[in-house]
């Protein structure tokens, strides 16, 4: 489904360079491919405000020492990560990366020896099933940041999916924070900040990526990927503004097969008993042990799909998330009341907030179920 999955690679343990291609999903991989093409600017999408709140910085070379990048899954925060890697790097010396000097070229293809990537993501094949950093992974990153930069100016330590960081690892990194070595930069990426210790994110400047206009998105995907408008137009309202997403689904036809299962399996919980419901929640309960975020990503679609019914309530269908399922949406929105809707949206906006504060998965989606409106007879 999606492309990144919490799991931690070994892959790249123990050497000084893992490779990118092990560690990026495709959407990155894509982007970065189009970077290749067009050196010399930012190929950025919709981050126009990042860019201006850091050129002043880049201008003078004076980058702080740690940023946190902060948005959902897929809205580009490994791409932001790896051109500020290349921009502090670029021989041009411009505060765009060149995207063409060797040491840019070098970030790109991830054979620079001073950018390093500690990611809890790696893609669906890996048999490695771990789901957090741990302190063994942030040490031999953080022994890098103590060496002088090899082969270009600065380190670059990236952190992905810093939320799924363990104590130990979390304090180690924090004591770097505190007392960073020069010539690093260190980027964390996370799409969940609330689940970071206070201290971390108060060590570090803060970088909020936005979602991209569906309009603006629906463009590029078909003057870039060449994708057909209709396509275009629904990857774009899909991916609620998250450019990875719906490159990811471009290419690969089955993310969308699987969004409908999954919906189709929203619908099918709702009308189950209780024996059903309970089913559901024990299997995401033990999804959400290995994988917790392609799991809260499930309850997200969940929200979205009770949202979606909310808006058929109070009949403001235009902005529907859902658009290809008005149908069902229209027949099960019949069967349930508006405050039934609200109660439920409630429950899972709660949920989320447990699963985040550490409450136990299984036991916190069980009450999930016994909120659900009891099915129609
Ligand atoms: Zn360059």
């Amino acid at each position: 489904m999606i492309p990144l999955t919490s799991v931690l690679s070994h892959k790249g343990r123990g050497s000084r360079n893992p490779n990118l291609d092990d560690t990026l999903g495709l959407e990155v991989k894509e982007l970065l491919n189009s970077s290749l093409e067009n050196p010399a600017m930012w190929q950025l999408y919709g981050q126009d405000h990042i860019l201006k709140q850091l050129r002043p910085s880049l201008e003078q070379g004076r980058l702080a020492h740690a940023y946190l990048l902060v948005g959902p899954p897929h809205i580009g925060k490994m791409s932001l990560a790896i051109h500020l890697a290349q921009s502090v790097n670029c021989l041009e010396g411009s505060v765009a990366p060149c995207g063409a000097c060797g040491q840019c070229e070098r970030i790109v293809r991830g054979q620079h020896a001073d950018v390093r990537i500690t990611t809890v993501f790696q893609p669906e094949d890996s048999r490695v099933t771990r789901t957090v950093i741990g302190i063994g992974d942030v040490k031999e990153a953080l022994h890098q940041a103590n060496l002088k930069p090899y082969e270009g100016s600065c380190s670059v330590l990236i952190f992905d999916g810093v939320e799924s960081m363990s104590e130990e690892a979390a304090n180690a990194l924090l004591k770097t924070l505190e007392e960073p070595p020069p010539q690093v930069l260190i980027l964390l990426l996370t799409a969940n900040e609330e689940a970071l210790l206070s201290t971390i994110r108060s060590r570090c400047r803060r970088l909020d990526l936005r979602p991209v206009p569906k309009q603006q998105l629906a463009e590029r995907l078909v003057a870039e990927h060449n994708a057909e408008p209709e396509l275009a137009e629904r990857l774009a309202r899909l991916s609620r503004g998250c450019p990875g997403w719906a490159i990811s689904a471009l290419a690969d036809p089955q993310i969308l097969e699987e969004r409908d299962d999954q919906l189709a399996q929203v619908q099918e919980v709702a009308q189950a008993n209780l024996e059903g419901r309970f089913a559901f929640a024990s299997d995401l309960a033990a999804r959400f042990g290995r994988d917790r975020e392609s799991s809260r990503q499930t309850l997200f679609l969940w929200l979205r799909w009770w949202r979606d019914l909310l808006l058929v309530k109070e009949g403001a269908e235009e902005y529907v998330n859902n658009q290809e399922q008005l149908s069902q949406l229209r027949l099960q929105a019949a069967n349930l009341t508006g405050p039934q809707v609200v109660s439920f949206i409630r429950a899972l906006v709660e949920t989320l907030e447990a699963l985040d504060d550490n409450a136990n998965p299984r036991l916190a989606l069980e009450v999930l179920m016994l909120s659900l409106p009891a099915p129609v007879s």
